[in-house]
């Protein structure tokens, strides 16, 4: 199959347009598993930021917001069923943009399909309450839309966060500019077309490319921006908090990671491997959640390890459009270069290369890719463990007792998921506990499903998606107190 991308070069899409940039500049669109250019896209500047909210506090300020919930509740739906209908050429799309394999697009595709579903559902029980009142009162709250929402994404899972971030915000009445990451934005602008189609406002949604630190940080200072929701490295979430400040700002926060798989000497080996394996090197080791710490019991590290290496060596490094890929490639030349850094401090700092550490040659070479990485003999100050390498790289630590693995778990500034595998109950539920994380998956790499909710404590953020909560984060809670008495309320007996 060679679907061809259907434009080659992509405008700015504000107030339901595609429109050029005011500067005229546009950007090369390079496709990571080839470092071929495959499209040009426009790089928006500050006049564009304003004229995205613009057009979106016009959006708010008509009808959107105060439509009704049910009405925009269909248009939901109906975002969800042109996905579903334009699921291959999106995926396509997204897989010549990202270089992540064939069947990761086509999960994530299906994944935001449901969450577009789950909200179009959700938004229709968004209730406040009446709260028990002392007498000749009636006191009850509103949930009300928070107005201009600017949201920025990664370049990871561009599609998979625009659907995160979109979905809940319109749901709920809001008004979004979504700034997609400026290797990665077709899918993201494509998605603003496809609101729109499906009966989103003009302006509702409006699609922004464009570089992080001046149109991502003019949005983040905005005085017609109410929210800014970020998904990003830690780092520029701070900056973003910084900036937020000025204006107070609702902020939401989705970071980076340096989660745990935790694997018990009662486990089923063969379970755990399998697990762990898909845990790291699904997407190529780039996902914020990936599970690039792995703790080991002690008495079945050996035996583990060489299941595991023997496992990461089998997998299909290769061209993402084959549907046989099990792992794609890194985003850019520079991201592949930095992961390489990280396997030479490893091995610096004492750590031994079990696996890869290094690049396919042939036709891959043109590419950015590397044959999954192992390290082990790793003890858990040494950097590998601490920083996020966000690439295809494990490290493998040993641990003696339960405390110890609960210790090491919770060692670090990051603290977005983990998994833990065991055949013991007690145990599983007491990890569970302990491990200071947004999420814990028992006997599973698996923590993201629509409806549970997703983020991060600790330097990982805060907020959370793809749940009923996330609905409390695109709202404001408005009492509403009513005397209901005969008398007139005169307290000072004027
Ligand atoms: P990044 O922080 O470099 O960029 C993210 C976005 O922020 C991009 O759109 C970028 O243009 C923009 N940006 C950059 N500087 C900015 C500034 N000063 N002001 C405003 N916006 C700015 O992150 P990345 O390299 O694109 O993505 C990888 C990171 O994202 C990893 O750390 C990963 O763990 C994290 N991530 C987290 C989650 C989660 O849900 N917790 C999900 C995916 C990725």
């Amino acid at each position: 199959m060679a679907l061809a991308l259907d434009k080659k070069t992509y405008d700015l899409f504000i107030n339901g347009e595609f429109v050029k940039p005011q500067s005229e500049k546009y950007i090369p669109v390079i496709n990571p598993a080839t470092n071929e250019e495959i499209a040009q896209v426009a790089a928006a500047g500050i006049h564009d930021a304003d004229a995205a909210v613009a057009a979106a506090r016009a959006a708010y300020a008509g009808k959107w917001a105060t439509m009704p919930p049910a009405r925009r509740a269909r248009v939901l739906f109906k975002i969800a069923n042109i996905l579903t209908e334009r699921t291959e050429e999106l995926a396509h799309i997204e897989v010549l943009n990202t270089g992540k394999t064939i069947a990761g697009a086509k999960g994530e595709i299906g994944q935001i399909i449901e969450l577009f579903e789950f909200y179009g559902g959700a938004v229709t029980k968004l209730t406040g309450s009446t709260v028990p009142s002392i007498p000749n009162y009636f006191n009850y709250t509103l949930k009300e839309s928070l107005g201009v929402c600017a949201q920025i994404i990664p370049w990871n899972y561009p599609l998979l966060m625009a659907g995160w971030k979109v979905a809940p915000a319109i749901a709920a009445g809001n008004t979004v500019i979504l700034k997609p990451a400026s290797p990665t934005p077709l899918t993201a602008l494509i998605l603003g077309q496809i609101c729109l189609e499906a009966g989103c406002l003009p302006g509702v949604v409006n699609v922004l490319p464009g570089p992080g630190a001046t149109i991502g940080a003019h949005l983040a200072q905005h005085p017609g921006v109410d929210k800014i929701a970020f998904t990003g490295e830690t780092r520029t979430g701070a900056t973003i908090m910084e900036l937020a400040s000025a204006t107070i700002k609702r902020v939401t926060l989705e970071l980076g990671g340096k989660s745990p798989s935790v694997i018990f000497d009662d486990a089923d080996i063969d379970a755990a491997v399998a697990g762990a394996v898909y845990g790291i090197f699904h997407n190529a080791g780039q996902s914020c959640d990936a599970r690039s710490r792995l703790l080991v019991h002690e008495r079945v590290y050996d035996a583990f390890i060489a299941k595991f290496v023997e496992k990461a060596k089998s997998l299909r490094v290769g061209d993402p459009l084959d549907p046989k890929t099990q792992v794609g490639a890194i985003i850019s030349r520079a991201q592949l270069e930095k992961i390489e850094g990280y396997v030479g401090i490893g091995a610096q700092e004492g750590a031994r290369v079990a696996c890869g550490g290094t690049r396919p040659d042939g036709a891959l070479s043109k590419g950015n890719f590397l044959f999954p990485t192992v390290l082990d003999n790793v003890r858990n100050d040494m950097r590998v463990a601490q920083e996020e390498i966000f690439g295809p790289v494990a490290v493998v630590t040993t641990f003696a007792d339960e405390a110890e693995a609960i210790r090491l778990a919770n060692d670090s500034v990051y603290g977005l998921a983990a998994s833990v595998w065991t055949q013991n109950a007690g145990r599983a539920i007491r990890l569970a506990h302990a491990i200071r994380a947004g999420g814990v998956a028992i006997n599973t790499p698996f923590s993201i499903h629509p409806g549970m909710p997703f983020g991060g404590y600790k330097q990982s953020g805060f907020g959370r998606e793809l749940a009923m909560q996330t609905l409390d984060l695109y709202t404001e809670t408005k009492g509403v107190v009513m005397y209901t008495g005969t008398k007139p309320v005169n307290p000072l007996g004027v």
